[in-house]
């Protein structure tokens, strides 16, 4: 009689085991997003660059002026430890935050962008992709990244290599993920305790193994958060290059929902 109960029961109990997990989510999903914006290449467009590349490079006037538009109306920049206390333990954020991310190493996010975010003491993440430092003049290397680090922005791993996350198994999570996470640690001397998902592509099944690899949170782009893990998906806008200031702070307000509403 056990058997046959226990297998009436399992799919209950799957379900249960769930719901539970999503209900201690909750805080998380009920928390007011905060707004999340992406960067890649500062630089003026070139004639070769189509309209798509556009929404992933801003020229360095452009940028200058979204950065003083966020000083002039009051925001102020948080980083993920932040981000992380307010979404798991309530912690208070200091008013209208924001947080500014670079994606890909590229060099310019040292040339053009660490000075113009020093003005209004801004701090941002840099996310790294450890295949691309110093192989390049287009990309930062290990002092930059140091620097960056040593003067209170955050570093946070973006693969070996920047590939599909989705793609992902076997021996390439430790050579995409673990190995990464541990060179960046090396050259900055701090824990790496936050993940980018190159392109922002990511599934289910892998999410698990960012926690098994030791981080504490991962970030995509502007896809509904999984319920089950909404701290290994938070998500981001990219801040396209041809938007204006007043279009930057449209999306910032309006693109980051409300609480238990994932858009
Ligand atoms: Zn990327």
């Amino acid at each position: 009689m056990l058997k046959p109960t226990i297998c009436l029961l399992f799919p209950l109990l799957l379900k249960l085991a769930s719901t539970a997990q999503i209900i201690s989510n909750t805080p998380i999903l009920t928390h007011k997003q905060v707004p999340i914006l992406c960067y890649h290449q500062i630089r003026n467009w070139k004639a070769k660059d189509r309209q798509i590349d556009k929404d992933y490079i801003i020229p360095p006037a452009a940028f200058r002026a979204q950065m003083k538009m966020l000083a002039d109306s009051g925001y102020h920049t948080i980083l993920p430890d932040e981000l992380y206390d307010y979404l798991i333990t309530g912690k208070t954020l200091p008013s209208k935050p924001v947080m500014i991310t670079f994606d890909d190493t590229n060099e310019d996010q040292y040339a053009v962008a660490r000075p113009e975010l020093a003005k209004y003491h801004f701090k941002a993440v840099y996310f790294i992709v450890t295949g691309h430092i110093g192989t390049h003049k287009w990309y930062m290397d290990h002092e930059q990244i140091k620097q960056l680090s040593d003067e209170g922005n955050m570093i946070g791993c973006h693969t070996l290599s920047h590939g599909n996350f989705k793609n992902l198994k076997g021996a390439a999570w430790e050579t995409e993920v673990s190995l990464p996470k541990k060179q960046l640690e090396e050259i900055t001397g701090k824990p790496v305790n936050y993940f980018a998902f190159p392109y922002g592509y990511w599934n289910v099944k892998g999410l698990p193994e960012l926690y098994k690899r030791g981080f504490k949170a991962a970030f995509q782009l502007d896809q509904p958060r999984d319920l089950k893990y909404p701290i290994m998906t938070i998500r981001r806008i990219v801040a396209c290059g041809y938007w204006n200031p007043e279009t930057l702070d449209h999306h910032i307000k309006h693109d980051f929902g409300h609480p238990l509403k994932q858009l």
